[in-house]
Parts: C-alpha cells; structure tokens; sequence
C-alpha cells in the first residue's frame, strides 16, 4: 500500500508499505477520508511522534475491508468513523469508562500507525458505524467534532448565556457550531482575518458576531455588547497566552473560562490576570480528547446522530481537498499559512462534493 511514513522529524515519506498485519480482535479500514488536524504540523515538524517510523493521521473514516476473526468479520463491507485512541482498559479512568483520560493509552497516527495511508488496523472496539446520510469527509470529522462537544459539556450552558469565542479554527468553529445545537443565541468569536468570520457565519449562525483581533480594542467590544457586564462564558481555543489573558478579562465575575487550544508556547500570564481569577471567583476548567463508551449519548454517537439529523454539519468547514497523493500540499499550507484554510481533507477518490 501507499503510505505517508514520518521516518524523523520533518521528513515525511511518501512510499509503499506492506498491509498492516492484523491481530486478534483488529480489522483493516480502506481509508476514504482523512483530515490534517492542526496538532499534525507540529507533530511532523517539531516533536515528532513516539517512534519512528510512524504514519500518522487521527482524523479519518473508510470501509472496512478485512477482520481476523469473527467480531471484526461482521464489520467487513461497513463504512466507519474510528475512535483513534485505544485505552489499556485498567487504569483507574478506563475502569470508569473515561477512556479520553487513559494513563497509557496508545493512538493511531501518533502511538500507531495512523490514516495517512491506504490501509488501517483498527481494532473493533474503536469502529463507529457511519449511517447512510453521513459522507466519509463528515466521518471524518467525528474526532474533531467531538472534541468541540466534549469541551462544551464542560461547562454549565444556560440557553442566555453570553458566550466569546477566542480562536476559530476547525474546533472554535465547531464549538460555534454545537452552540447553535444547545440553542445559545449570544455569541461573540474573536479570530485572525475575515475569512474565518464568513465560514462561522455561514455554518453555525449568521446571527452570531465576529471580530478581528487586528480590529483591536477586544475588551471594549465585549463588554459594550454585554451591557458592560462581561461575557458569561469565555472559550479559548488558540492556546496562546495573549487569548487566555482575553478570556479573563472579558468574562463577568463569578463566570466560566474553558481551555480548549493546545499552547502554542509557554503559557505564562501576569499578575494582573491571576488576580482575575480570584477577584471575578471564576471556575476554570480544561478539557480533552472526547469520550467513546460504545453508548447512545456519548461524544461520538451525539456528533453521529448531530451529522445524521444534519443539526451539525462539520463537513462545511473543509476548505481544501486534496487527492490522497497530495497530502503534502496541504501539511504546507498549514505550516506556512500561505492561504486561508479551516479543514483540509484528504480523500481517497478525490470528488467534488455538491
Ligand atoms: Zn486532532
Ligand atoms: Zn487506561
């Protein structure tokens, strides 16, 4: 098979590798679709994965083309999204079914070879069954999709709440996107350039209001549209320094502040913003990965039934697609930023999509 193999840092080969070999318990998935996450680039370009080689890739759906046995040979024929995180299934978070908090758990695309190439070993447990309205390009974005969900259920949501979005990449976009599903009216995002404004305003509410960072004077927008109050949720999701002191600054006192963005860098803050956090008695709260116990209301099958209903459309986030052969082309605009993306997506029989 073809395979994008990251034999070190920064050198990501594109070349033949035999089919993964699989065990008790593991299918193999033709990969149809698979997404660059943003945490891909630094991943490939700075820290490398665990071991090498590795072929990285979490983002991604296919069809499930061969089992070892006899769990696996019910699957075969089937279009699946797949949770990329396999736990140990004894650590304490595993016996409490919080698998996204496993203590050693192993990964595909990070761990283990991951959806940068034809071919998956995907154990059964991690499949998730595509209904027929769900496209691959929208399986594959299960993983992120999730992750926007799983960081919202982090916090306690009234439906007039005032929410600020700092940061619209593919998961503030999202979670702009599930605002809209949990009926949340009043929301104000933060982002760089335009066009991440008409995307949000396009795929989660027209009605919701943008602001460019380069606009500046972020507080006094907030707070003139929150009767100078503050806002009563504020979300991070670039993970930098200067947007988490933005957070604490414009939420109200006794609001909530929830860290989403992986820290571009150091993440120090001053005096002056910690006082924030005592002064305005704020409740902080992180979030990770999603959750994935094989049942009706988890992160998952809440963003499958969402993409089914159509409630949730993450598909509409994807502003590249590439045949598979290209992926390249898209590691580099996403490192160099040379143009606007949200979502690049890498598909396997490159069609256009209506
Ligand atoms: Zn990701
Ligand atoms: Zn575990």
């Amino acid at each position: 098979m073809k395979a994008y193999v990251l034999n070190k840092i920064g050198q990501l080969d594109y070349m033949e590798r035999p089919l993964p070999r699989l065990k008790e318990g593991e299918v193999l998935v033709k990969v149809g679709a698979v997404g660059i996450c943003g945490s891909d680039i630094p991943r490939i370009f700075e820290t490398g994965t665990y071991h090498f080689p590795t072929i990285p890739g979490h983002e991604f759906a296919g069809t499930v083309v061969d089992a070892y046995d006899a769990p696996g040979r019910s699957w075969i024929g089937k279009r699946v999204g797949v949770f990329p995180l396999i736990p140990c299934g004894r650590c304490t978070s595993c016996i409490e079914r919080q698998y996204e908090m496993c203590s050693s758990y192993d990964y595909l695309g990070s761990r283990s070879d991951g959806g940068f190439a034809e071919y998956v070993k995907v154990p059964v447990w991690n499949l998730l069954e595509l209904p027929e309205g769900v496209s691959m390009e929208a399986g594959a974005m299960l993983e992120p999709a999730s992750v926007a969900l799983h960081a919202i259920r982090r916090l306690e949501l009234r439906e007039d709440d005032t929410v600020v979005i700092f940061g619209l990449g593919t998961i503030g976009c999202l979670v702009a996107q599930w605002l809209r599903t949990f009926h949340i009216e009043k929301v104000l995002a933060v982002g760089h350039r335009k066009e991440p404004g008409i995307l949000m305003h396009k795929t989660a509410s027209k009605d919701y209001l943008y602001r460019m960072e380069e606009e500046g004077n972020m507080r006094e927008w907030i707070y003139e549209k929150t009767q100078e109050q503050g806002a009563d949720i504020a979300i991070d999701c670039a993970g930098s320094p200067v947007t988490v002191a933005n957070c604490l600054e414009c939420v109200r006192p006794g609001g909530q502040v929830l860290l989403v963005g992986n820290p571009q860098g150091e993440m120090a803050f001053s005096k002056d913003s910690y006082w924030k956090i005592l002064r305005k008695q704020l409740r902080l709260a992180g979030t990770w990965n999603s959750s994935f116990a094989h049942q009706a209301g988890d992160d998952w099958h809440e963003s499958v039934r969402h993409m089914e209903a159509k409630s949730l459309q993450p598909e509409r986030l994807i502003t590249h697609e590439l045949a598979f052969g290209n992926l390249s082309q898209g590691l580099r605009i996403m490192r160099g930023h040379v143009e606007y993306y949200n979502k690049i997506m890498v598909l396997e029989n490159k069609v256009r999509r209506k």
